[in-house]
């Protein structure tokens, strides 16, 4: 898609089956398959997940091989040549950096490896955000990614993110953490209003989101809505992705979002996950949920207004 810029796309869910089947080699690590056709079954969720929780079970895979530096950098790599390919011009490619300390990295060395993949050029630009992520018991390693993201802000990071499943830890328990990103000067966005309502959305906008991750349940409350569309809060909305989770039932409300003035972005969340492109979301977005081509400017726009 010339020119697209995609603000919310995970790396362990945008990977090639190509790249698992190499890196498994590599590191001696088993596949239940090793067929790109076959495999890449293992890394797409269906259609009609279950819930976020099932959704996120098809990172295990991707994930098993990212542990190495090597495996980083070159998963770098693979997320950065497919988005060039396809045309798109800028990338914000996040990921986690304490899911990938299994084989005894630290998350420093996970940053380095993936920051050495990215590929910018005059034509085709890729940024990281560092995630935190909703688990138990992990505050520490939570504040860890914030001081990374502050020590390597304008190095190839540009913010910090929370992801994970929102309805098991709810937004309000990581206060702490992106109050110390705050008194950092790291920007952030966070996960909200995709399997929680909308008091996550506004739990976020408390600490201090600059943008929010989906939050199209915003809707469900007049005067979150009505505060977005003022402070013209970006809203990385991801359909695919909130139709497979269930986070969206029925008709996706992307036409009703931007035509009450909300700042809406259209981003792919998981290229692989959910089996998409920036084109595919752009598609569905003109002929399935009746945008016109003025509304499909205006994501454009809105895409570069919000980059952080
Ligand atoms: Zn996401």
């Amino acid at each position: 898609m010339k020119n697209g810029m995609d603000l919310h796309l995970h790396l362990d869910g945008s990977l090639t089956p190509a790249y698992v089947i190499r890196q498994a080699k590599k590191q001696g690590i088993e596949l239940p398959v090793w067929d790109e056709k076959e495999l890449v079954k293992y890394m797409t969720a269906p259609v009609d997940c279950q819930d976020l929780n099932e959704y996120l079970e098809k990172f295990d895979l991707p994930c098993s091989v990212m542990q190495t530096e090597d495996g980083l950098t070159d998963a770098a790599q693979d997320v950065c040549k497919q988005m060039k390919e396809r045309g798109l011009s800028y990338v914000e490619i996040r990921f986690a950096p304490q899911l990938h300390t299994k084989k005894g990295l630290t998350q420093r060395q996970v940053v380095d490896a993936v920051l050495r993949g990215l590929i910018c050029d005059e034509s085709f630009e890729a940024r990281v955000i560092l995630c935190c992520m909703r688990m138990k018991d992990n505050e520490k390693e939570n504040l860890e990614t914030i001081q990374l993201a502050s020590e390597y802000l304008g190095k190839g990071v540009v913010a910090a993110d929370l992801a994970g499943a929102e309805a098991l830890f709810p937004t309000s328990s990581f206060g702490n953490v992106f109050q110390k990103a705050k008194e950092a000067g790291v920007p952030f966005t966070i996960h909200a209003g995709e399997a929680d309502g909308p008091e996550s959305i506004w739990t976020a906008l408390g600490f201090g989101a600059q943008r929010i991750g989906h939050g199209v349940r915003c809707l469900e409350d007049e005067k979150l809505v009505e505060y977005l569309r003022e402070k013209q809060i970006p809203l990385e909305v991801c359909p695919t992705s909130n139709f497979q989770t269930k986070a969206v039932k029925g008709e996706y409300p992307l036409k009703k979002m931007l035509e009450k003035g909300l700042c809406v972005t259209l981003n792919t969340d998981n290229t692989t996950v959910s089996g998409t492109t920036l084109e595919k979301e752009f598609d569905i977005a003109e002929n399935q949920l009746g945008l016109t081509r003025e509304e499909i400017m205006t994501l454009k726009k809105n895409a570069e207004k919000a980059r952080f």
